[in-house]
């Protein structure tokens, strides 16, 4: 197992912002398991994040799991440098920490507000930046950020939301223009709707309304957004790009 670990160090060093539920956990794990070298950050949710670092652990995988609030500047530096000093370098930014709130525009209270620009896009522009001396210095480097499909379509009582996810897909737009010469590439994944705890909010009624909605005749599942992570990452030539896995809900 050892022999595994070690040899196991060459591969590439990735950050997955909220990894400890959801679709990001499932990122983490996929990961892990083609040997990739990750690094889960995490929030709250401490016990989920000991459970997939142990779980990864006894395959004989490369997991360091590291707390941090991604929505404030300091935290995620130290995040950076605990990468660092564990790994040595860093390969892939996997920004998908996020949070969603459903509410008429009109309610939206300033904080509220201010909370979701700084945990699902000031984040991302936080890691994004404190990642990009290594990549430039490497001039190699991919990352990649989960937009969602109401960042392209706009969801009604979602605006905030769709706000931050839209800004995601410009950033990402503009971002693959100017790290493109630095052969870092920045890409968008755009799901529709993934079952996961953020959609707990919705009957089964209505679920099985959106899933009449969907083509593929099912709900999204955190595999199908990992699976796609795996492609970017491997692929070499697709950047700027904002590429909607939705099972067809939206084309
Ligand atoms: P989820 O199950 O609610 O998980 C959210 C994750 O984000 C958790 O790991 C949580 O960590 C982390 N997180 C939240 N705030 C954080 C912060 N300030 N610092 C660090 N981590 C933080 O949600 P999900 O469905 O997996 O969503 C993951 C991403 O996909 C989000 O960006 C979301 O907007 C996007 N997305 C989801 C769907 C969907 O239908 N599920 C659709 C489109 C896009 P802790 O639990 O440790 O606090």
């Amino acid at each position: 197992m050892e022999g595994n670990r070690e040899k196991n160090i060459v591969a590439k060093v990735v950050i997955v912002t909220g990894g400890s539920r959801g679709i990001g956990a499932e990122i983490v794990k996929q990961l892990a398991m083609e040997n990739y070298n990750v690094v889960l950050n995490y929030h709250q949710s401490e016990k989920q994040a000991k459970e997939i670092q142990n779980n990864l652990l006894e395959k004989g995988k490369n997991i360091e799991i590291f707390q941090a609030d991604v929505s404030k500047r300091d935290e995620v530096k130290k995040l950076v440098e605990f990468t660092k000093q564990k790994f040595k370098t860093i390969d892939v930014l996997i920004n998908n920490a996020g949070i969603s709130q459903e509410k008429l525009f009109t309610q939206i209270e300033d904080e509220e507000w201010n909370n979701m620009l700084n945990t699902n896009l000031n984040s991302v522009f936080y890691c994004t930046q404190e990642v990009l001396p290594e990549m430039i210095k490497k001039q190699n480097g991919c990352i990649i950020n989960i937009s969602s499909i109401w960042g392209i379509t706009g969801g009604s009582c979602e605006v905030a939301y769709s706000t931050v996810k839209a800004g995601i897909n410009g950033m990402t737009k503009a971002l693959a223009k100017e790290l493109g010469p630095s052969q870092i590439r920045v890409n968008s994944i755009a799901p529709g709707i993934i079952d996961t705890q953020m959609n707990d909010n919705l009957s089964i009624e209505e679920k099985e309304e959106i899933q009449k909605e969907i083509p593929l005749n099912r709900i999204g599942k955190p595999i199908d957004i990992a699976k796609c992570v795996k492609w970017l990452i491997e692929d070499e030539y697709t950047t700027g790009q904002v590429i909607s896995v939705n099972g067809g809900w939206y084309i």
